[in-house]
């Protein structure tokens, strides 16, 4: 299944797609379809619901999902899903798949949330991607949240001061470093984990300082995480000064030791293993390092692009609303532009 197929598939079954991933309903449980790339292509399914699964829940949709060459997934307690390689016939074997499913969740008595998780109300009105899975929401309050988030991404971008978010990256890359420093010191040892926190504190300082979040935020997280290197260098050396001369040396003339000390080349070996930790720390990171107010506000459109109207199982529909009033000319346009269709119900 290429991704041209992919769009195919996710339009005849009434789902919404947006990027790789399509949203829709079935027999009153909403589903995501994430499309994986490469190879034949490979369709991973995720169904969200307002309780705990059973225990035995795997080992049924194991055996269910069996004949359609699908596998069971589990994400969370109260999510589960199936994956399904796009070879030829992954459509029908994806429709078996998800009939088998539904009637193995209606048997177990699991139903899709029923509370808003916003308001933690009843009446659901309206379904979206939020929280990690396709969940009945009430539109107002998605709205809301929505409109909050996109003034709070776009006041990140205008307001920020770039001066106090560098501050809080040198900071919060300081703090970041102190366990890295702590197991070099007392455990001889350099965990390349711990320095994935380098970056991630640097990052958070940038924010908490209220840095100016664009790419900005990305190079001076970057940034302060190599320069951190060099102080823990500069701080394993004063301790190391501390502890063979039991001697407590200004930090400048610590400084001044170590570059009479020590050639380029040997602070280069010295900080070749840190530079490298602190390169695979960057990466671990990068998905939180690279957040701006415009990946923030790609999100918001993201979720609104999910939005389909929805009706609890056993409620009647709300009556088609009335068409909503023309906007006066000149009048700016709504903080969250959103999409009226119909339902995308699909019954199989
Ligand atoms: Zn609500």
């Amino acid at each position: 299944m290429d991704f041209a197929q992919f769009s195919d598939f996710a339009a005849a079954r009434g789902c919404r797609q947006v990027q790789d991933d399509a949203f829709g309903i079935y027999r009153g449980y909403p589903f995501t379809v994430h499309y994986k790339k490469g190879g034949q292509g490979q369709l991973t399914a995720a169904f969200k619901f307002g309780s705990k699964t059973p225990k035995s829940l795997l080992k049924e949709m194991r055996a269910a999902l069996k004949p359609y060459g699908a596998s069971p997934m589990s994400y969370a307690p109260d999510r589960v899903g199936f994956l399904l390689a796009g070879k030829e016939g992954a459509e029908e074997n994806f429709d078996n798949a998800l009939s088998a499913l539904a009637e193995l969740f209606t048997a177990a008595g699991l139903t899709p949330p029923t509370v808003c998780p916003f308001c933690k109300g009843n009446g659901c009105d309206t379904l979206a991607f939020v929280g990690g899975g396709y969940v009945p929401v009430h539109r107002a309050c998605l709205d809301r949240a929505l409109a909050s988030n996109a003034t709070a991404a776009r006041r990140s971008m205008q307001q920020g001061n770039y001066f106090t978010g560098i501050l809080g990256a040198l900071a919060g890359g300081l703090v970041g470093a102190l366990p890295s420093l702590l197991t070099i010191w007392f455990a001889s040892r350099v965990f390349a984990l711990l320095f994935a926190l380098i970056p991630i504190c640097a990052y958070q300082g940038y924010k908490l300082c209220r840095g100016r979040l664009n790419r900005v935020a990305t190079v001076v997280t970057i940034l302060s995480s190599i320069l951190q290197v060099f102080v823990l260098e500069q701080l394993l050396f004063y301790i190391s000064v501390v502890d063979y001369y039991g001697i407590w040396p200004s930090i400048f003339s610590s400084m001044i030791l170590y570059f009479r000390l020590y050639t380029l080349g040997d602070m280069i070996a010295s900080m070749a293993t840190q530079l490298v930790f602190v390169a695979l720390g960057i990466w671990i990171s990068w998905r939180m390092i690279t957040q701006t107010g415009g990946t923030a506000l790609q999100s918001v459109q993201y979720i609104n692009a999910t939005v389909a109207p929805y009706a609890a199982p056993g409620t009647t529909p709300a009556p088609a609303q009335a068409p909503a009033p023309q906007a006066p000319a000149g009048a700016a346009p709504p903080e969250v532009p959103l999409s009226e269709e119909d339902p995308c119900e699909w019954k199989g």
